[in-house]
């Protein structure tokens, strides 16, 4: 899609820095690559980097540290007996109770999500969690502390790996398929934006009037050794909230000028709590859609702020986004 669009990728850069006007607008950020460090200019920047390193990098201000939510690394397993397997899921817990119980498995966590896949015979498996010697969770943006985490990651998948060996019927003779090509973080830098989502707006089913798009997801909080869930109230509520466009926009008086920036994503403006759901896929997409559609409205020619909220909700909505006001589209 991309390239039938005409856009120009570059792959294998990594961002490392911002280049700021004296105005304090960004005018350009700079990457490593194969081919050295070079600047690309812009009139519009969108970050979503998932740990806001752009905005980092511009100085915008960012939300981080405190307690972040533990990362994952994930894996998958094949030559599985689906038959012998069947809904292992619900037995898993259990059987790890057991295992601990009988002194032969420490698990990192509680909460294993282990699924089927599509193709027969495969699984995967999500339950490693990676902390720092102190407790903490690993942090992304910390290049020693991740580095550990894969080390650390790599060492939990082969011990869960002999615990469905071992334990688990239709998993006698599984093997490692994959190990996910880096540590699945969860939560790093948010942006303090125009508005910050909360906890509370998730599960209150929060409505607001700029509207781009809604999140479906609870709070999925991934704590020290567990993972803790919060939902709306099912059904009495309708079960998502709507996302506003402020959460993309850094806050004008913070920004330093730095206003041609759009930050989208899980790095977006969230609380701990917000973001534990809005953190999901759905949202990210949402938020995407909307920061690339208002930048093209935008152009050259306009800042972001100057173009009207109900011209990008326009847009939005003519190509095929719901916005959570009216009946969902037809799937
Ligand atoms: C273990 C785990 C399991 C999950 N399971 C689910 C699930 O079942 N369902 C669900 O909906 N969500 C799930 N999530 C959440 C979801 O996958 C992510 O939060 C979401 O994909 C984040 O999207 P994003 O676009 O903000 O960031 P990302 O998808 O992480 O994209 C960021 C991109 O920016 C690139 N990048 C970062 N820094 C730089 C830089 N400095 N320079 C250049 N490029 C850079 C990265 O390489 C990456 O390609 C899970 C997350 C984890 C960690």
């Amino acid at each position: 899609m991309l390239v039938d669009a005409g856009a120009e990728l570059l792959f294998h850069a990594v961002v490392v820095g911002a280049v700021r006007a004296d105005s304090g607008r960004l005018e350009a950020l700079l990457v490593e690559t194969k081919s050295g460090r070079f600047a690309v200019r812009a009139t519009t920047f969108i970050d979503c980097s998932g740990d806001g390193d752009l905005a980092h990098f511009a100085g915008v201000p960012m939300q981080s540290g405190g307690s972040l939510l533990f990362p994952t690394l994930m894996f998958r397993v094949g030559h599985v007996d689906d038959a012998r397997a069947g809904e292992a899921w619900k037995t898993i817990p259990a059987l790890m109770d057991a295992a601990e119980a009988a002194g032969e498995f420490r698990f990192p966590r509680r909460g294993a999500i282990v699924r089927p896949q599509r193709h027969g015979g495969e699984w995967r498996v999500n339950v490693t969690q990676l902390k720092n010697d102190d407790g903490s969770a690993v942090d992304g943006t910390d290049a020693r502390s991740l580095s550990a985490g894969e080390v650390e990651g790599r060492r939990q998948v082969v011990d869960y790996l002999r615990f469905l060996r071992s334990r688990v019927p239709g998993f006698e003779n599984a093997y490692l398929l994959e190990i996910a090509p880096q540590v699945g973080i969860r939560e790093t830098r948010r942006l303090v934006g125009e508005h910050v989502l909360s906890g509370d707006e998730v599960v209150g089913c929060a409505s607001f009037a700029d509207s781009i798009g809604v999140n479906g997801w609870p709070l999925e909080l991934h704590v020290a050794g567990d993972v803790e869930w919060r939902w709306p109230p099912i059904p009495e509520s309708r079960g998502f909230n709507q996302l506003p466009l402020r959460m993309l926009l850094p806050r004008r008086e913070g920004a330093g000028g730095a206003l041609n920036l759009l930050v989208a994503g899980r790095c977006a403006s969230m609380t701990h709590d917000g973001q534990s759901a809005a953190r999901v896929t759905g949202p990210c997409f949402v938020m995407g859609q909307a920061a690339g559609t208002l930048a093209a409205l935008a152009g050259a020619a306009r800042a972001l702020r100057d173009v009207p909220v109900e011209a990008l909700r326009s847009a939005l909505r003519a190509d095929g986004a719901w916005l959570g006001d009216g009946a969902p589209p037809a799937p």
